[in-house]
């Protein structure tokens, strides 16, 4: 069992050196070689433990595609273009962005696509989804060609694990993931000047004791890297996930099997994910020079670039079955109490003026 490897791992490294940073212990629980949790074979699907949007509907991949082409137009449809995805699952995000792509702009639809991706098992799974494509993986973000990059990333950052501080009524302490017996999350030394400044802690006034609040080290690095390769080669790249706009509030949260889980005693068998801060991404990626868009709710940036409108097409009235299907996904897509509102869409491109379709605030 991946929930006792993680256990013997845990308890080794806080018997060398102290309680464990949450976002360390929550990478382990998902890509460690040994027992992460994406290593496991069916997670994502019916059959795993949790459905992501792109396996809702065939067209949450196709309208990002379409609205990757209209921004590849706009940036004068460079030549050398790579199409990207972060943390792409079974891959069916890709697969669909391409095949709008193949019918909107075939030229654009042939730039080698490139997939940052930790796990093996899932690797192979996007081999096979990916077939018709030239695909280069990837482990980080490091290795991407120097060329102008059109990429997307849908519940990716939720994955990259966060660390947390509390309150304790003069300062914030670390709180951090101990053993004895069981897992507890403990409170531990107090933060120093540049963790208080990661955690945005200068912001915030009059906080109440026991106020719990977030920073994710990895999203902080993978949005100034693909900031500063955006800005200095051209592109967009366009994130969908769970989020928030502060760093307030424990967000950690495990699913397994279609349920909620309790973190870490299950940690290597469920998913383990957090709400992304999109405001600490705005300016990660304002600070290294280029734009950020957003965020707008999953349903806004669905509902203007025309969700509604190609369900319409895809209908085909000689099936009520099919209609029923393609009427009930764009529900689940975009209605408030399902993935709508939850759900936020923020996008990174080079500094500039206008707003694309999609993020319209009126
Ligand atoms: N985007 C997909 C899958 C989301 S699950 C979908 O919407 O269906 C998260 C994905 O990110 C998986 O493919 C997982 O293996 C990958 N991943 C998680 N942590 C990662 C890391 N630190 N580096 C690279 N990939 C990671």
């Amino acid at each position: 069992m991946s929930s006792e490897k993680f256990r013997e791992w845990a308890k080794n490294e806080i018997s060398k050196s102290g309680p464990l940073r949450l976002s360390d212990a929550i990478t382990a629980a998902l890509i460690h070689p040994d027992f992460g949790y994406y290593h496991l074979k069916e997670i994502i699907g019916s059959e795993g433990d949790f459905i992501t949007a792109p396996e809702v509907s065939q067209m949450f991949g196709e309208l990002v595609g379409a609205f990757l082409a209209y921004i590849w137009v706009q940036s004068d449809r460079p030549a050398n273009s790579l199409l990207c995805e972060f943390g792409p699952g079974r891959g069916t995000l890709s697969a669909d962005i391409n095949s709008a792509l193949a019918q909107i702009s075939p030229q654009f639809s042939r730039s080698p696509l490139h997939l940052i991706e930790t796990s093996t098992s899932l690797r192979e799974i996007q081999e096979t989804s990916l077939r018709r494509q030239t695909v280069f993986w990837h482990d980080d973000f490091k290795k991407i060609p120097n060329q102008p990059l059109f990429a997307v990333a849908n519940e990716f950052f939720d994955a990259l694990g966060v660390n947390q501080a509390i309150f304790d009524g003069e300062n914030w302490r670390h709180r951090l993931l101990d053993f004895d017996m069981h897992f507890e999350l403990v409170t531990g030394p107090i933060l120093n000047k540049a963790e208080l400044k990661a955690f945005n802690a200068f912001s915030l006034k009059n906080q109440d004791k026991g106020t719990i609040i977030e920073y994710s080290p990895k999203t902080v690095q993978i949005s100034a890297e693909i900031a500063l390769h955006i800005k200095q080669f051209g592109g967009a790249f366009l994130i969908v996930d769970y989020g928030k706009t502060n760093q307030i509030g424990d967000t950690i949260q495990a699913v397994s099997n279609h349920k909620p889980a309790e973190p870490w005693s299950n940690a290597g068998n469920a998913d383990i994910s957090h709400w992304v801060d999109f405001e600490c991404i705005k300016r990660t990626v304002e600070n290294a020079g280029a734009r950020f868009i957003g965020p707008i709710s999953q349903s806004k940036f669905f509902t203007q670039i025309g969700i509604k409108q190609r369900a319409q097409m895809l209908a085909n009235s000689e099936s009520p079955e099919i209609n029923r299907a393609l009427f009930a996904a764009v529900d689940r897509l975009i209605s408030p109490t399902h993935m709508g509102n939850l759900f936020q869409v923020g996008l990174i491109i080079p500094v500039g003026e206008g707003l694309p379709p999609g993020f319209q605030t009126e």
